[in-house]
């Protein structure tokens, strides 16, 4: 009896252990396979970029980088002569569509809302679906 209750604390931690373990693993074979995805997929996503620039002109120039964020699936800023959008490489094709349509919209709308709510209001939401279908356009032009 106090055998298995010393036992079960040490078993938990070391099964906590190799979890956390193999959760990394898991998390290193997604980014690679991302990684491998996002290599495969530049010349379709610059296309995809160039088709927005196109049918969605933005009032000032815009730079869209794919990078590898860890914590946000993109984010847009204004730096007064242009816009920056990043786009996490740690996301498939198609939740990238929505963050890009998502950012899109925040450089259609305007930034510097004081609040989420704010920056996420009726007419970025106007916006936002205005880029998502312009997105769906262009996947049906352009099947793979
Ligand atoms: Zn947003």
């Amino acid at each position: 009896m106090s055998k298995s209750t010393k036992a079960a604390p040490s078993q938990t931690a070391s099964n906590k252990k190799r979890d956390k373990q193999h959760e990394a693993q898991l998390r290193a074979e997604l980014r690679a396979n991302n990684v491998r995805h996002w290599r495969e997929s530049r010349a379709r996503w610059q296309q995809l970029i160039q088709y927005l620039k196109d049918e969605l002109p933005l009032p000032l120039p815009v730079h869209v980088r794919l990078v590898p964020l860890v914590h946000h699936f993109g984010y847009a800023e204004k730096d007064g002569k242009s816009f920056l959008i990043r786009i996490s490489t740690y996301q498939e094709w198609g939740q990238a569509l929505y963050t890009l349509a998502e950012e899109w919209a925040h450089c259609m709308r305007g930034m510097g809302g004081r609040s989420y709510d704010e920056d996420h209001d009726a007419l970025w939401g106007l916006a936002f679906s205005t880029a998502l279908r312009t997105i769906m356009k262009f996947q049906e032009e352009n099947p793979r």
